[in-house]
Formats: structure tokens, sequence, C-alpha cells
């Protein structure tokens, strides 16, 4: 047995500590518990959204699915003694990246006070997904409006209160985009709180806040709502490409603050959305900060000034908040003085070691967790293996964090004292917080507190007070770590675990500001390098091994696994296609046949499989005009497929489409050209396409697909051998038939 000394065990105890805290992060960021007191009634917002689901039939916009879910809607804003508004138009929205998306929309909007100018605005929609019912996507924001709205009601309220319960959010926000556009109410609101679901439970986390943010924080003031808020988190929000009808709003430069749940992801648009997998405490949770929210909007004129903030829950009890330059000072002090104290102690020992040791542990240790998450997804076949194991994959991580950080600390530092690797971990600590600045302000938030205090700490340290000073630097690391460890859990369902290695670094930071107490006094390293070596490069591959064998999926993180039957519309060619590139489940290839990846005329690469015909009412696509005027072609299309639930339009060929007409709609090109059009619903199956370009300009190819929800008796035996850990996702399984019109075939040009 192998004798340790002191020094290695607490450095050994050290290592456990981090790695257990970084193991048990989830429980940071579970639903909070909501006081049952709260006057936001759960109970009833939950029997109101059962009622207006009804069977739980998904129902996506213009479908009759849709129709009932809407009277039922009605129904309960009715009942509540208030007057809805419906706006029926078909409408087109249009995307930067040059897509189209249309649909007739239905919006329900009523108002709880008298109509107003600057009114509070509580959004929402109702329309699903074809793949799910949608009871949290949108259901959580279409329960917690309306027992907002009931409870607002018998309130004196200082500004008036508009609900809006939008259509068409799925398919690209083109009800919110039609309101902003066309609804005269639009011009009365001055503030929105929107409620959004990107998963089935955990916490409502306000994800996006108007910029800048001073007024909108107000929001998390309330009493009693247990706030989850970082601006990390919303800064981090704006970078990816997520959308919910906020987007549309934002432009109005108006107040703004926008809440969902991301917890239980992997069932997020599919059938298990459903009212017995929607979390109740995540209704609670969001229909109180709902309330909280609408309450601080009301309270205020929103014309009070306002700056940039950074802010973030402690433990979802109470907020930190501080100006956003004030966060860049505290970083600043912080690093300067680390500075000043690692200049002073330099003659401790080697410096050069010393001084660059945290930089080269935190990227050794990055470098590990990434390139071993990597690997492990190399030698995986599933493209999502670490969902129903997250602690497998979260393991590699932060053992590879510690693994680099007691290599480099192990092997590469000479004696030397503590006071120095602690200054010189705090001052790549505020290089780090300040160059993140510059990409994400409200990073900052994780650095200034910590840095503040390291900063008085590295003064004490120079005022020769050690005790105190290492007093601090330990309060120092802990308030890091409160803050630190549920902001990366955040991540890690945010991009989900595979996607979560960056996040090894707050292991590694934890290690190096919290490693050199563990030196022996006289500044020795670790005696017992050797054997500590084997017990962190045991941890790591113990985790790697574990992260390459345990299932990928499962019922609660199942695969997406929608299934396709599409049919050329001309020779009745057809395949099976499957989602994703990844081979399909066994049980489904082995009733599909030949299952293999390849290329599918009109859908790309994907996983085919040769599939029986089926009978369609047919899709018929043909030119009906085509001219030149002013040096500008237009070519008008004609497309039409009876029972079609949506109809797919893409433009191949080089982008050039500046104008289109669609069904009397005429979108313009914004920052792109036009090249994708999608319709949905029912009336979406006779339309009426003109393009219009550069008559010098070759014509596009146009590929035109009509789709139908649902699949057909050819398809039965390959859905009942879909396994429980698959699941069908977003627009669901569906058929499709498609053709693809030559404009200009080459024939002609020779
Ligand atoms: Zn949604």
């Amino acid at each position: 047995m192998p004798k340790f000394g002191t020094a290695s065990l607490r450095l050994l105890a050290l290592m456990a500590v981090i790695f257990i805290a970084n193991q048990i992060r989830p429980i940071f960021v579970g639903a909070p518990e909501v006081s049952a007191d709260s006057v936001f009634n759960t109970e009833r917002a939950f029997q109101r959204l059962t009622t207006i689901l009804g069977d739980e039939t998904p129902h996506p916009v213009d479908s009759d699915a849709n129709d009932l879910v809407r009277e039922r809607l009605l129904d309960q804003i009715t009942a509540l003694g208030f007057e809805p508004i419906v706006r029926d138009e078909f409408h087109c929205a249009t995307h930067r990246s040059g897509a189209v998306r249309c649909a007739r929309v239905q919006n329900v909007a009523f108002w709880v006070t008298p109509p107003g100018p600057n009114a509070v605005l509580v959004l929402s929609h109702y329309d699903s997904v074809p793949a799910g019912p949608g009871a949290a996507d949108d259901g959580i924001g279409v329960a917690s409006s309306l027992e907002i709205a009931a409870i607002m009601k018998s309130r004196e309220l200082s500004r008036p209160l508009l609900i809006l319960i939008t259509d068409g959010e799925e398919p690209g926000l083109i009800g919110a985009n039609a309101f902003v556009a066309n609804d005269p109410l639009a011009q009365l609101v001055g503030a929105v709180v929107n409620m959004e679901a990107r998963g089935v439970k955990g916490p409502a986390l306000l994800i996006q806040t108007s910029r800048p943010n001073g007024r909108d924080l107000k929001v998390l003031e309330g009493r009693g709502i247990r706030p989850v808020a970082s601006s990390l988190n919303a800064d981090i929000y704006d970078l990816l490409p997520n959308d919910t009808d906020m987007t549309e709003f934002l432009g109005l430069d108006i107040d703004a603050a926008n809440y969902a749940i991301t917890g239980g992801a992997h069932f997020y648009h599919t059938p298990r959305d459903n009212l017995a997998n929607l979390d109740q405490r995540s209704l609670a949770h969001m229909g109180m900060n709902g309330l909280a929210a609408t309450e601080a909007f009301l309270a205020q004129t929103g014309s009070e000034p306002e700056g940039e903030r950074l802010y973030a829950d402690i433990f979802s009890r109470f907020v930190i908040s501080t100006p956003v330059m004030f966060g860049a000072a505290f970083m600043l002090f912080g690093g300067v003085m680390a500075g000043a104290l690692v200049y002073v102690k330099r003659g401790d020992g080697a410096i050069i070691r010393a001084a660059t040791a945290p930089l080269l542990a935190l990227v050794l240790g990055l470098v590990l967790a990434i390139a071993m998450t990597w690997l492990v997804g190399v030698i995986r076949p599933e493209r999502f293996f670490g969902g129903t194991h997250p602690w497998a994959l979260r393991g590699v991580h932060g053992a590879a964090a510690l693994l680099g950080g007691f290599l480099v600390y192990g092997y590469f530092v000479r004696a030397t004292s503590r006071t120095l690797l602690l200054a010189s971990a705090w001052v790549w600590f505020a290089i780090l917080g300040l160059t993140l600045f510059v990409l994400v302000p409200g990073a900052a938030i994780i650095f200034a507190p910590s840095l503040i205090i390291f900063g008085i700490a590295a003064i004490l340290a120079l005022l020769k007070r050690p005790a105190a000073s290492g007093i601090l630097a330990i309060i120092g690391t802990l308030v890091f770590a409160i803050i630190a460890l549920p902001l990366a859990q955040l991540g890690e369902i945010g991009l989900f675990i595979e996607g979560a290695a960056p996040f090894a670094i707050t292991a590694g930071l934890l290690f190096v500001f919290a490693a050199p107490f563990t030196l022996n006094e006289d500044g020795q390293m670790w005696p017992q390098r050797r054997q500590i070596t084997l017990v962190a490069v045991g941890v790591f591959a113990a985790f790697t091994i574990a992260s390459l064998v345990v299932p990928a999926y499962s019922h609660t993180a199942p695969r997406g696994m929608s299934v396709r039957h599409v049919q050329d519309a001309g020779s009745g060619d057809a395949h099976w296609v499957f989602s994703g590139r990844e081979a399909p489940p066994k049980a489904m290839r082995d009733i599909a046949g030949d299952v293999a990846l390849g290329e599918h005329p009109v859908l790309g690469e994907r996983q085919l499989a040769p599939a029986p015909s089926f009978a369609s009412a047919g899709l018929s696509v043909g030119v009906v005009a085509d001219g030149v005027s002013d040096e500008e072609r237009s070519i008008t299309v004609d497309m039409s497929a009876p029972d079609a639930d949506r109809m797919w339009v893409s433009l191949e060929g080089e982008p050039f489409v500046t104008k289109l007409r669609f069904n009397g709609v005429v979108i313009e090109a914004e920052d792109a050209p036009l090249h994708f059009i999608i319709c949905t619903g029912r009336s979406c199956v006779d339309n009426t396409l003109t393009l219009y370009f550069d008559a010098d300009a070759p014509a596009p190819e146009i590929q035109v697909m009509a789709q139908y929800y649902g699949l057909g008796p050819e398809s039965e035996a390959l859905l009942a051998a879909r396994p429980d850990w698959a699941v069908a996702q977003h627009s669901g399984d569906q058929r499709g038939v498609y053709t693809i019109l030559a404009l200009d075939p080459e024939e002609e040009e020779e």
C-alpha cells in the first residue's frame, strides 16, 4: 500500500470534492418548489390547459385539430369574462436567411383592462408542431397567460394589460410576425412577457430581455418566485440561432422578459411533450414568474432610465446585479492587484513556471475534455450518446480538468509559495474574464464577484496578512463555485451533454484556486505524485469507458426518429427517408430492408430505403406565365395538391430571386435572396407563386413537395418496429409527393 503524506491526502480530498460538486450540479437547477400559497393557482391553470388540449391531438397551424383547440381556448377566455378578438389572415414571414414561411394564422387576443396605449402584453402561442400535442410548448404559456389574466381581472391596474396567444409560431413565428406587421393592437404595446418551452420540466429561466436590460430586470424583484436568470444565459441565447415569438417584438424597442423551461429537452417537439410529462412544478414556476414580471411591468411607465446590467441568481434565492461597466472595473481591479502580488512574490521559487501553470493547467484540462468527448463520439455510432447517462460524460469532463490541473501542478511547477500560485491563478482568471467580456459581456457575472474578493485578498497578502488573505481566497473560490456550477449545468442543458466539454473549465478553475492550499508549508509539491497520477488517470479512464458503453437512448432521452414516406409524383418511385444521418434502429432496418445513406433528389443526403408507392390525391405544378419587362423576368407557377397539409418549395441554383408573390402576398428579399417557401395548413393546397429576378440570370429549378401529416397503411409495420427509445420529432412522420420543375431546361439552351 502506498503511504500518502498529508499534502497528498489533502489534494486527493480536494479533487474528490471538486469532482463530486461538478457531478451533482443538476440538483442546483431542478424545478424550484414554489410556495403553495401564491395567488397563481397551478391546479386551476393545469385544469384549463387539460380542457383546451382535449384528446391531445397535435394541432399545427391551420388544421382541423387546431380549430378545435382554438374553439376551446375561446370558450375558456369567454368563461373568464373576457371578449376574445380573433385575427384571421393569410400571412408570410420572411427570415433573414431568405426563407419565406406562410400560413393562414388566427391569433387570439383579449384585453384584461380597457384598451389603451403603452400596454403590457402577455404572450404565448397555441399551435403545436405536427409531431406532438405541445402540452409544454406552449401549453405552459397558454395556461399561465389565462391564469394571469384571471388574477389581474379583479385588480386596479395603472397600465393597460393585453393577452396575445399567437398561432403559427412553430412553422416560423408567422402569427407574431403578422401581429407586429399588421395588427393595430401592436401599436399599443409597451412591454412584453413571453412564456415558452424547449422541454417539459425544470425551472422557468429568464432567457432574454430587451437591451439595455435595466428596466427589464425589475421583473426579477417579485416576491417568492425563486428566479433563475443570468446575463450569461441571456448573452448566449442571443448568440444561438434560437427564436421565439419574442424575436418579432424586440424590433419594437420595448421592454421585454422572455421565459422558457428547458429541462427534459429530449421530449421537445415529440409526442412525449404531453400533459402527463409536463412537470406541474414547472407550470407553477412559469406562472409565478410570468405573474411577477407582468406585475413589475405594470408598475412601471416604461420610460424610467435604464442601463445594461450583469446579473445572476444565487441558488434561485435572490439575484445579484451590477452595471456592466462596474463588472469590468471589478475584473480589472482583481487582475491588477493579483498581478502586483505576482510581481512582489516573483522571488519565491521558479517564477516562470508558477506564473504560467494556471493557464497550462486550464488548457490541458480543456484539451483532454474536448478531445476525449470527440473520440468517444467518433467511436460511438450514435449522434447523441450521452443523454441517457449524462454523468458518464460529465465525469470525463470533470476528471479531464482535474487530471490536467494535477499533471501541470505536480510535474511542471517547482517548489514555490502558495501565494504566488494563487496570485497567478487570479491573474489568468482576470485575463480570461476580460477577454470573454469583449465577446460575451454577460459572462462577467461569473468573474466579477470573485475577482473583487481576490483583489482584496491580494492587497492583504501584500500587507503581510496571510491568514486573512487566505480566508478571502477561499471565500472567493466558493463564490465562484456558487455562481459557476449552476451556470455550467444550464449550459449543459442548453447545448446537450455531447457539446458540454468546454464547461470542464469550471472544475479546472476550482482546481487552480484551491490546489495551492494543499501544498506543504515549505512550498513542496505533493510527495506521492506517481500514486496520485495513477488515481487521476484511473478515474478519467473509468468514466471514459463508462461513456463508451452506457446505452445512448432510452425512454426519457429518446432519439429523434421521424419517418417520411416520399414519392416522385411522376414516376411513383418511393422511398422511406429516416431523420438524421445515423442509421435507423435495427428493428426498423429489418422491416424496411435495404437502408443506406444516399442522396435523395430533393431531401439531400439521408438514410433511405426503397418503399412501395402510396395512393395520393396528386400534385400538379405548371408554369402559367413567363415574361420579361424592364429587364425583370417574372415566372408564375401554379401548384396544387388536394388534401395536402403543407407545401414545400425550394428554389435551386444560384440564389437571385429578389421578390416573389405567393398567394397574393408580395415578399421582398431582405439580406439574402429568397430561396425557400414553405406554406403550412389547409390554405396551401392551391397556390400561385410568381418569382421576379434579373432577366439575364438563369431561371431556378423549382422543387415542390406536397406534405401530408402521418403515414399510410404501407408504413404500419415500420412504425410498429420503432423502439420506445426512438420518437417522431418536429414535423413528425409524414408522406410527401414531389416534383422537380426545370424552368430553363438545358436542352433548350444548346
Ligand atoms: Zn413554442
